[in-house]
């Protein structure tokens, strides 16, 4: 099974997959308005740095790998993984602060899956061989333009197979090792909570 390298745009935070094929995880674009918040928080804070950060596509969707916690392993630059959550009860949203680069979002400690965001997968020209086709746009309600039709797929199914996933994950213990939590469940990280306005 081919490891898939993790990089973010500078390079300082790096990693590997390990056992991962587009069969074993599911690979979404996610037009929520939540995770378009949280591009543009990194957009913003990446406007003063060199590093341009591009997460959304023309329909304001972020291509996402959902994938077991235990298969993502951080090899360099732990120090500058950060993490923020868009209200107190929000999903964890873990980014490089070293270039404003996101990697994924995460539940809590004990809920096995991260959904790795494209940007930190250092496989642009090999994604599709990597992980297969897009499964297709969940939440287009909140997309910024039309999707056509074709490009979406039912939250209802995604939500069959997640499910499904999550459960064979969670009976064969897959949210340890975690690079986001401590063994005590706490994140590695405090969170960045963002207040209203
Ligand atoms: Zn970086
Ligand atoms: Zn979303």
């Amino acid at each position: 099974m081919p490891e898939i390298k993790l990089k973010c745009a500078c390079g300082s935070v790096q990693g590997t997959t390990t056992n991962v094929t587009g069969k074993s995880g599911t690979r979404v674009v996610c037009c929520c308005d939540d995770c378009q918040s949280f591009a543009h928080y990194l957009e913003q804070e990446s406007d003063a740095s060199e590093q341009k950060v591009d997460v959304l596509d023309q329909y304001g969707g972020t291509d996402i790998f959902q994938m077991p916690i235990a298969s993502l392993k951080i090899t360099q630059g732990n120090e500058h993984v950060s993490c923020m959550r868009l209200s107190p009860k929000g999903i964890h949203r873990w980014y490089a602060k070293c270039c404003n680069t996101p990697i994924g979002n995460t539940m809590d400690a004990g809920v096995p899956f991260v959904g790795v965001i494209h940007n930190f997968m250092d496989n642009e020209a090999t994604r599709e061989a990597d992980l297969g086709k897009s499964r297709g746009h969940i939440m287009v309600k909140f997309a910024t333009q039309h999707v056509p039709e074709n490009l979406q797929v039912s939250f209802f199914k995604i939500t069959l197979r997640v499910l499904a996933k999550l459960l064979i994950w969670k009976l064969k213990g897959l949210n340890k090792p975690s690079v986001f939590f401590k063994e005590n469940g706490d994140p590695v990280v405090e969170p960045n909570v963002l207040t209203k306005g």
